[in-house]
């Protein structure tokens, strides 16, 4: 096969792109509403992942979560499901194709088919200041997917037994009072919180660097239903080294529950599944 270019090669690479998938065409959320609840929030609950380890947690429709830096630099995992139905989770993927690599403010996390429709709208994100820095890097990552055991026995071939996809795994079964591997399959691609990464430029791979996030930093979501929640404290730490391993210096995260002013939640809408009608043609 040749590699030798066509002569049309520059016009073919010219074709401007085209969004897949235009933004103005998406339900939007009420973000004033969203901006006048944050004004009325009182605590309901707190929950501290200590590192290289998760926890899981529910919270109501209408409660606001905020994933909170404390101590110092550390990058967290985050998976969702609806608290009452296991197999409508997150859904790291559509979420990227809607908003893209990263998310921020404004950004919805969508769950999988076939509901497709926002299990929590993001609203406060203290690095939203970071934008896209010089190597392509942006925070709060929907494309790389969590750390695992099996790639780092394949690329290492040492067992790891704290890389996120086992602590969240580790932690639902003891929520749910399962095994492990009941468990396992639950545990989906993540939302990597305060994660910095991107691709490069040359060879299209994934990278990560040093996150930004200090202590005192947080993104903040609204929940849009009733969700089970886990997060995992990486063992990469604030992932600017290495992960998979008890090398990198890893950090506690907090996990802080809201409630907003009833009045005001009142005036919230819940989504609705997606109404296709799944008969995909079959007649
Ligand atoms: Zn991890």
């Amino acid at each position: 096969m040749s590699r030798t270019p066509p002569a049309d090669a520059e016009s073919r690479r010219a074709v401007p792109p085209v969004l897949c998938y235009p933004l103005d065409r998406l339900p939007q959320p009420d973000m004033a509403l969203m901006s006048l609840m944050r004004d009325s929030l009182t605590p309901a609950g707190t929950v501290t992942v200590p590192p290289r380890d998760a926890r899981v947690l529910s919270a109501r429709a209408g409660q606001v979560v905020r994933i909170l830096s404390v101590e110092g630099p550390q990058v967290g995992d985050l998976n969702l499901w609806a608290a009452n139905d296991l197999s409508e989770k997150f859904y790291s993927g559509k979420t990227r194709q809607l908003h893209g690599t990263h998310v921020t403010t404004g950004d919805r996390l969508w769950s999988c088919f076939p509901f497709l429709r926002p299990m929590a709208t993001l609203i406060a994100d203290t690095l939203a200041w970071y934008g896209t820095d010089p190597h392509g890097g942006r925070v709060h990552d929907v494309i790389g997917t969590r750390c695992d055991p099996y790639t780092n026995r394949l690329l290492s071939g040492d067992d790891y037994h704290h890389c996120c996809h086992s602590n969240l795994t580790r932690a639902l079964a003891e929520y749910l009072g399962i095994s492990v591997t009941e468990a396992e399959p639950h545990v989906h691609d993540v939302l990597n919180v305060f994660m910095c990464t991107g691709f490069t430029q040359d060879s299209g791979q994934y990278f990560m660097k040093q996150s930004p996030v200090r202590p005192g930093d947080y993104i903040e979501f609204f929940c849009e239903m009733d969700l089970l929640l886990a997060l995992s404290a990486c063992p990469g730490g604030d992932c600017g080294a290495e992960h998979s391993s008890d090398t990198a210096k890893c950090h506690p995260l907090r996990i802080e529950v809201y409630d907003p002013d009833p009045d005001l939640l009142a005036r919230w809408v819940p989504p609705q599944p997606g109404g296709y009608d799944r008969t995909h043609g079959a007649g």
